[in-house]
């Protein structure tokens, strides 16, 4: 799955998650006991929040939680080590069902880790980039191109002399569903911030092609989706209570309400879904 280089590094996510009891935080730690890519899990019943250490897409480790029968919901994504260098989000919104999210998370000067999950997409490789414009006044079309502050030929993440914005493909299941985590060395959360994310309908091909566009945006057609790099709140400082209650998609998540009766604890009112 990683396609910019290496195994990646740790990164600390932080999950709300429905828990009454003993039982349910045996019943969550056991979700994760033993699972690859998986350490130093850190739960506390008190505040219903799990805290792991991860090389895994935070919605595989989303729904290792589930697996025990709990809503869990991602609060934050942040550095192993305690200080954060930036974080960013990207919510892609589209054409039709296609919606995202993306996150950035600088974990060091020279990595950035890249973790998303876009719906509604046809199955199969989508060319995903960073462009130059957080412009999304004719939808995708304003972003400007792939952000290229060297002035480089497009290509493949992994080449020194491809656009910082190129981030490759991406590759949807059967379902529609794209959900990945890259390491890049070349992305710098603060330089991006104000940009704009763009999924495309077809395959990058990284500049290997012979198509007159193959240099310039790898020839993966018109964008499908897109959304405005935003700077992001780090791990520990989303201070807003996140309801982890039952049916909320992570979709949801976003339009729930922030305060009031619906964020109570055990609540029935499902009036927000
Ligand atoms: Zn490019």
């Amino acid at each position: 799955m990683d396609a910019q280089g290496g195994p990646g590094d740790m990164c600390k996510l932080e999950f709300a998650v429905q828990m009454t009891c003993e039982k349910c935080v045996r019943a969550v730690k056991s979700s994760l006991e033993g699972v690859a890519g998986v350490q130093n899990v850190n739960i506390s019943l008190e505040s219903e929040a799990v805290v792991v250490e991860t090389t895994l897409p935070a919605l595989e480790v989303q729904k290792l939680l589930e697996s025990s029968g709990r809503r869990a919901v991602l609060k934050g994504m942040g550095s192993v080590e305690s200080q954060n260098l930036g974080a960013a989000v990207a919510m892609l919104s589209g054409v039709g069902a296609i919606q995202g999210v993306v996150r950035f998370l600088q974990v060091s000067e020279n990595n950035c880790i890249i973790d998303g999950t876009v719906d509604g997409l046809n199955p199969g490789q989508h060319g995903i980039h960073i462009h130059e414009f957080g412009d999304l006044s004719m939808g995708c079309d304003s972003c400007g191109g792939h952000y290229n502050p060297e002035g480089n030929a497009h290509g493949s993440p992994g080449q020194l002399d491809s656009h910082v914005g190129d981030l490759g493909n991406i590759l949807a299941d059967k379902s529609g569903r794209a959900t990945f985590r890259f390491d890049n060395n070349r992305v710098k959360v603060w330089d991006i911030i104000g940009r704009s994310l763009v999924v495309d309908e077809g395959e990058d091909d990284l500049g290997r092609g012979t198509h007159h566009l193959s240099k310039v945006t790898g020839n993966s057609g018109k964008g499908l989706t897109c959304g405005i790099i935003a700077r992001s709140a780090g791990l520990f400082e989303n201070v807003k209570q996140i309801c982890s209650c039952d049916g909320i998609t992570i979709w949801e998540e976003r339009d729930c309400p922030i305060a009031g009766p619906g964020r109570k604890k055990g609540h029935t009112n499902h009036a927000h879904l």
